[in-house]
């Protein structure tokens, strides 16, 4: 006998292995139409406390599992997921607006998780001298809240989950109110094949987060999201010495130097920029081109960005679809304005998009702004990108490294080794050399200063859900 198939209409938390409806329900809107989404039930106080104690029984169990069964269990799950590729595609396309080839890009990278992840093994070491033996182990560090934004909905839940599934913590999903679809779907499927308890969501409003991080009982936070409240998350959570990682925004500059290929770079500058409409973490948000080239790279990435197709998520002509939120279609739109206000000088405008309702935004690129710009300070998380010019290398490098973030970086040259001797310097978790951001499970994503703390992936990143023990075996 088959199981039956999930149903992707009806959406519920996911508490002690049981769908959980509440008496209050919200729901997101389509960014496309503004059409709105499936109802999600609101978590009440008592669903919090509900979910941490499953949590805190079922991590007894599942910390003692055997690794090797641990690993069997989550390949169960990824096989299950494999049978609901095009679901999980279509609901990013809906929930956050994302063009087709985007969304399936974001549904496929599940797989390269699951893959990365299951080839992992928690390390040991042993030491030992004339008096002792030490044994450093990793220990899972207990629950875990994973507390996730809107953009990647599904990859920054999962990619949370997996570890610690691995290292033997249980966790508790707290998704996005504007994206909740995908990450409650996914740990719906996960209840066919772990124990109640080991992996919950609950979400809603935007009381949870702060309630799991003030929670006793929560031992660790994943936060990914904004720098803003990342900070809240690590002071509320000094009272009860949580751990936490935190994955947060950036404000990416990009070098390009007088030898590149002009035509073939441009473009794919403009694609590090405007990839998802800017709403990428490690989207380039500053673009620095060398003054003897300037001309012709910012026209070449005018007529590149030019040619983006903006439009409804499900229109196979799209190459942007909207803003995720209105929200962040408005926090745009005001820098924007406040762009034009200050009277910089546009090399590409934005158009007006003709569709009455959802959050269309064209791309825009100010040209040669003030450094004190806000556009050029503040992560803009959208569609419109500085483009300045440099002369001096020790310069460049400087105003590139002159915030207070520190997420991704890229440098664009024909040298290779021009390209790494400068790459060193930058002050980031991920710097690219000749491409634009384009990340993987396989290396670690983290950010230096305001963009971070800890990091995640890679082959260090389940680290991140241990406690370290020294045993100390005299002799
Ligand atoms: P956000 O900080 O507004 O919200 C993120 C999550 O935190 C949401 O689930 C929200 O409900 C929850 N939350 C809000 N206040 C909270 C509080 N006080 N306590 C606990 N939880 C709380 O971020 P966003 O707008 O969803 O995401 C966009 C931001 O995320 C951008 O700044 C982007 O750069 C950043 N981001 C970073 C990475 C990375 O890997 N570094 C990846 C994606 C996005």
């Amino acid at each position: 006998m088959t199981a039956p198939r999930l149903t992707f209409a009806t959406f519920s938390n996911i508490i002690n292995g049981e769908p959980r409806c509440s008496n209050k329900t919200t729901f997101s809107v389509d960014p496309s139409t503004e059409r709105r989404l499936w109802d999600v039930p609101v978590a009440t106080t008592q669903d919090v406390e509900d979910a941490v104690q499953s949590a805190n029984d079922a991590f007894k169990a599942w910390s003692t599992t055997p690794f090797e069964q641990r690993v069997s269990k989550i390949a169960q799950w990824k096989q299950l997921y494999e049978q609901y590729i095009e679901e999980f595609t279509q609901l990013l396309m809906a929930e956050c607006g994302k063009p087709r080839s985007i969304a399936a890009g974001e549904a496929n990278e599940i797989l390269a998780l699951f893959e990365h992840n299951l080839g992992l093994r928690i390390p040991e070491e042993r030491i030992e001298d004339d008096s002792r033996v030490i044994i450093t182990r990793h220990v899972p560090v207990g629950v875990v809240a994973a507390i996730c934004p809107w953009n990647f909905p599904l990859v920054l839940s999962v990619g949370k989950v997996i570890p610690a599934l691995l290292t033997g913590c249980s966790i508790i999903v707290k998704p996005s109110p504007f994206t909740p679809y995908s990450a409650l779907k996914m740990v719906e499927l996960a209840q066919k094949v772990f124990p109640p308890g080991v992996v919950q969501a609950i979400g809603g409003d935007e009381l949870i987060g702060p309630a799991l991080v003030n929670h006793p009982r929560v031992n660790k936070i994943s936060f990914t999201g904004s720098s803003a409240t990342g900070k809240r998350i690590m002071a509320s959570a000094a009272a009860t010495l949580k751990r936490v990682t935190l994955e947060l925004g950036g404000n990416d500059p990009a070098i390009v130097y007088p030898d590149v290929d002009i035509e073939k770079t441009a473009p794919e500058v403009v694609q590090g920029c405007f990839v998802f409409s800017g709403q990428v973490c490690v989207a380039t948000k500053r673009v620095y081109v060398h003054e003897s080239i300037y001309e012709l790279f910012l026209k070449a990435m005018v007529d590149a960005a030019s040619r983006i197709e903006v439009g409804k998520a499900d229109s196979p002509s799209t190459t942007m679809g909207p803003m995720q939120n209105k929200i962040q279609y408005e926090k745009v739109q005001e820098l924007v304005a406040d762009s034009q206000a200050q009277g910089y000088k546009f090399a590409l405008t934005p158009r007006p998009i003709a569709f009455d309702k959802g959050y269309y935004l064209s791309p825009s690129i100010v040209d040669n702004p003030p450094l004190t710009a806000r556009i050029v300070v503040e992560e803009q998380f959208g569609p419109i990108v500085p483009v300045l010019k440099w002369s001096d290398e020790a310069d460049v490098i400087a105003c590139a490294n002159g915030t207070t973030s520190g997420l991704g970086a890229s440098v664009w040259t024909a040298d290779a080794s021009r390209a790494e001797r400068v790459g060193r310097q930058m002050q980031a978790g991920s710097v690219f050399l000749n491409s634009w951001a384009k990340t993987t499970p396989r290396a670690m994503l983290s950010g230096h200063k305001e963009s971070g703390i800890g990091g995640e992936w890679g082959s260090t990143g389940i680290l991140e859900y241990c406690n370290t023990q020294a045993m100390h075996i005299f002799k």
